[in-house]
């Protein structure tokens, strides 16, 4: 789904284009809607399925449809200060062309950031992303103004209970006023989780986006590349590597009918696979495929689901996949039986911080190889996600408008 079918505020999608979102992750396509409705929600849903985005967008919506001024309007309650900043660097981008003002506040004893959140407490900044303990300190010098809170989110809700933060929680949605929206996500969902969630929300949408990991025994590896490199890299390892059946994942089928074209110029061995063949000719190549007959297939993602073939050794994503759950259906085609496989996938420089995210997803790092030096220099892994640090700043949008 695109995110020009949400109906959000223009200036809000002028804030994910510049953050080059396209179209939107299953977490995000089933919490947006309730959200814009006004509905509560419990979502259990990892790091990297785009949670963030799923809480900020429609929230930020709400807010441009109704303005006010001088209260906050939102408070997002975090267990660590990494994740304060990440999403506040995250709500910059998106809230980039509106005029929506936010800070973070979180623990470390620097008594000039307390005065900087104070002000910006004081001034009714519109949303407050927060460490609990901090925020309760703040609470606590009596100049924070509730009362015009419209939504509470709380963040890797499981991850705050672990770390004892229910007390603190539950003294810092007394303060709000009751009428509000409240979201909760939480990457598991123990029987503790579902208590907080009677205590804080009303009647909520129950969201579960569950995440498979991809098999241990597939090796992962990766390529940084310039987009012009991604052909020599295909036809180099095809020729350096050894395998039985090999399918490459391209996301376009235009790509699929290219790739193969040259590949078939190149004297490979190569059949393609996508929508645009017929039924008949479709099984004839699945066959050929399966019978070690065409040892390379060029498919799209209509072979990355569902069809078991168990004799492919080596996956090839000539692009990232859209998400992560793409990624682990398609290099999961690979060491289905008692075989190893080896899954490879090609990233391009714009392609850099959908890989990110698809690694937090499957919580691990893929081997980055070095590209044959033939095909020359290639661009540094430097992707957005990656991002740390960043300073704590009272940002203010101001429809900073280039
Ligand atoms: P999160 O799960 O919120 O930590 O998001 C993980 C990563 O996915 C972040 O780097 C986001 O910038 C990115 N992201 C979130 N939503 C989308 C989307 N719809 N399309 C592409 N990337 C996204």
């Amino acid at each position: 789904m695109r995110f020009t079918e949400f109906g959000l505020h223009p200036d809000l999608l002028e804030g994910i284009d510049a953050s080059g979102y396209e179209n939107a992750t299953p977490v995000q396509e089933q919490v947006i809607p309730p959200i814009l409705e006004g509905r509560d929600i419990i979502a259990s849903a990892q790091t990297g399925t785009g949670k963030t985005a799923a809480f900020l967008l429609p929230m930020i919506h709400k807010m441009l449809e109704h303005k006010s001024e001088g209260l906050t309007r939102a408070i997002i309650i975090v267990p660590t200060r990494e994740l304060a900043i990440q999403i506040s660097q995250h709500l910059e981008g998106l809230s980039y062309f509106t005029n929506i003002s936010s800070i973070a506040i979180y623990g470390g004893n620097d008594g000039q950031n307390f005065v900087t959140e104070k002000k910006a407490l004081q001034s009714g900044a519109d949303i407050i992303v927060c460490t609990p303990g901090r925020m309760i300190a703040h609470i606590n010098m009596n100049y924070v103004n509730m009362s015009g809170l419209q939504f509470l989110v709380l963040d890797e809700a499981d991850r705050m209970l672990d770390m004892g933060f229910q007390d603190d929680i539950n003294r810092i949605t007394q303060a709000m006023p009751a009428n509000r929206q409240s979201l909760l996500f939480s990457a598991t969902m123990p029987q503790k989780i579902r208590q907080l969630a009677r205590n804080i929300l009303t009647n909520p949408v129950e969201v579960n986006i569950a995440i498979s990991k991809p098999p241990e025994k597939i090796v992962q590896r990766a390529y940084v590349v310039y987009e012009t490199q991604k052909i020599p890299l295909v036809k180099s390892i095809l020729q350096t590597t050894p395998f039985k059946s090999a399918l490459i994942f391209c996301g376009r089928k235009n790509e699929v009918k290219q790739l193969t074209r040259t590949l078939k110029m190149a004297k490979f061995d190569a059949s393609e696979m996508h929508s645009d063949l017929e039924q008949a000719h479709r099984e004839e190549v699945i066959n050929g495929f399966t019978s070690g007959r065409i040892p390379i297939l060029v498919a799209t993602d209509i072979l990355s689901r569902g069809i078991d073939i168990d004799t492919i050794d080596l996956v090839i994503n000539y692009d990232v996949p859209h998400d992560g759950e793409d990624y682990v259906h398609r290099i999961g085609r690979t060491a289905r039986a008692e075989a190893d496989g080896m899954a490879v996938t090609i990233i391009s420089e714009k392609e850099q911080n959908k890989f990110a995210a698809i690694e937090e997803l499957i919580g691990k790092e893929v081997e980055k190889t070095p590209v044959p030096e033939e095909l020359g220099a290639v661009p540094p892994y430097q992707p957005r996600a990656r991002r740390s640090g960043g300073g704590r700043k009272f940002h203010h949008g101001g429809n900073k408008r280039h």
